[in-house]
């Protein structure tokens, strides 16, 4: 069906588009063994329909002239669509000017190169100097188990295609409050930023440091307008079904999970925060279900969140009607 897994959003100035790469729940039974910080009859609790939600996402922002994917899904040899996806909304591949990731696991960087070439190929790949540094550190590999290891092979492959047209960027205090979006309260729990407008990014976009499911997890702010912001936040939420209501339970992909527990608590809360001076944060996640758009209220038992799809997307317009 044309447009399926592809819909679309505005957020001021931008035309959001999200694009389903691979969607669908799956039996929790073979998924309680990912879960850290849980026993498996909590979690069997939180799943009473023995599914769990296993989608992957990526996202496309256009704005002027500027086509901007916000990662590149699992790549079409592993069964991936979001070249299918940027087809049926009206984008070639090398259209796309700008890829933002938001790390380098293989379901949202393995779409960047196929037999060893860039999928996109007029595209500058903008990525954090932590999330390089990490996957080209040889003792970091070396630490982990045998079988753990593959992920390093795939990041290099995917920096190798991209080699010579990839920007990186440091966070100004990565450790230190900051804000991705005017209007944001001050006090609000974001660690780090990095003004990428200021890097010679086409337009106004604040990374922002996500550390601890990889130590260079990053999420891309687009600034508040008409009072909503909206945060692509890569897996701050990795599985939503469990991660809502028990956003204290990491997942075995987290190379840090105690500091991703510790992230994750802090935008859904910084969520709630802001809506006490009227801004909304929207988030994009790339686990979340399709449409991957959404927002997270506090639940009523005072400690888990509640995540609703946001209501303001549309079925994207068929190819050649605008950019
Ligand atoms: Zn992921």
């Amino acid at each position: 069906m044309p447009g399926e897994g592809v819909r679309e959003f505005t957020f001021g100035r931008h035309r959001v588009t999200a694009l389903s790469d691979r969607r669908g729940r799956v039996p929790a039974d073979g998924q309680l063994g990912l879960f850290v910080g849980a026993l498996p009859e909590e979690l069997r609790a939180l799943l009473p329909d023995g599914g769990v939600e296993n989608a992957v996402n990526a996202f496309l922002i256009r704005r002027d002239d500027r086509v901007v994917l916000v990662d590149a899904g699992v790549g079409a040899p592993a069964g991936g669509n979001v070249r299918a996806r940027l087809a049926a909304a009206g984008v070639a591949p090398d259209q796309v000017t700008d890829v933002l990731m938001t790390h380098l696991h293989g379901d949202h960087a393995g779409g960047l190169h196929e037999d060893g070439r860039a999928v996109f190929p007029n595209a500058t790949l903008w990525l954090a100097q932590a999330e390089a540094d990490y996957w080209n550190d040889d003792a970091a590999r070396d630490a982990l188990p045998e079988g753990r290891r593959g992920g390093f092979a795939g990041a290099r492959a995917a920096l190798a295609a991209m080699a010579g047209r990839t920007r990186t960027f440091a966070f100004v205090h990565p450790e230190n409050p900051g804000n991705f979006a005017p209007g944001l309260p001050e006090d609000a729990a974001v660690r780090g930023n990095a003004e990428l407008g200021a890097q010679g990014f086409p337009f106004s976009v604040v990374a922002v440091s996500l550390a601890g499911h990889t130590p260079g997890h990053t999420g891309y702010g687009l600034p508040a307008e008409d009072g909503r912001a909206l945060l692509f936040w890569g897996d701050v939420v990795h599985r939503v079904d469990v991660q809502a209501p028990r956003p204290d339970v990491s997942v075995t992909y987290d190379v840090d999970p105690d500091k991703a527990a510790k992230t994750r608590r802090e935008f859904l809360e910084l969520q709630d925060a802001t809506r006490e001076v009227n801004i909304e944060v929207v988030v994009a996640g790339a686990h979340l279900p399709f449409q991957g758009v959404g927002a997270f209220t506090k639940a009523r038992d005072g400690k888990g969140y509640v995540y609703a799809p946001w209501p303001g997307g549309r079925d994207a317009a068929p190819p050649g009607e605008g950019r």
